[in-house]
């Protein structure tokens, strides 16, 4: 499969976590990220994560355009609802393509940890 994981700013700390606890089920995939989520993990974790642009220079938008394209299966946003993100036109239309191509887009880590314990080994 291949899967998207975004995190602004005050939630890549939980990002990180999260991928270390499913490091070795997420290294069965394809990663994709945006630049800075993406740099993080690959510094923390053993996993390689295939890197676009930082989300508020376009990296959203490119992960908007695999999934448009049918080329995402998964995402995994971690955004957070406190703060104001001068890219969020661009976190919105992220999300409404995963609406509109029906692709499961987990924006907590709750729902993350589900989809995870439901993908197969
Ligand atoms: P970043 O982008 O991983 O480059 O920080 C995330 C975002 O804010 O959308």
């Amino acid at each position: 499969m291949n899967i998207a994981l975004i995190a602004h700013d005050q939630k890549k700390p939980e990002m990180i976590e999260f991928a270390k606890k499913y490091e070795k089920k997420l290294m069965k995939h394809e990663l994709f990220g945006t630049g800075t989520t993406g740099k993080k993990i690959m510094e923390s974790t053993s996993l390689s994560v295939h890197r676009f642009l930082s989300g508020p220079y376009g990296g959203d938008q490119q992960i908007g355009a695999k999934i448009a394209t049918g080329e995402m299966d998964l995402v995994i946003f971690f955004r957070d609802p406190l703060t104001a993100q001068p890219h969020e036109p661009d976190v919105s239309a992220l999300m409404r393509l995963c609406d509109v191509h029906n692709i499961p887009l987990a924006s907590n880590e709750a729902a993350a940890t589900m989809m995870m314990e439901a993908l197969d080994e």
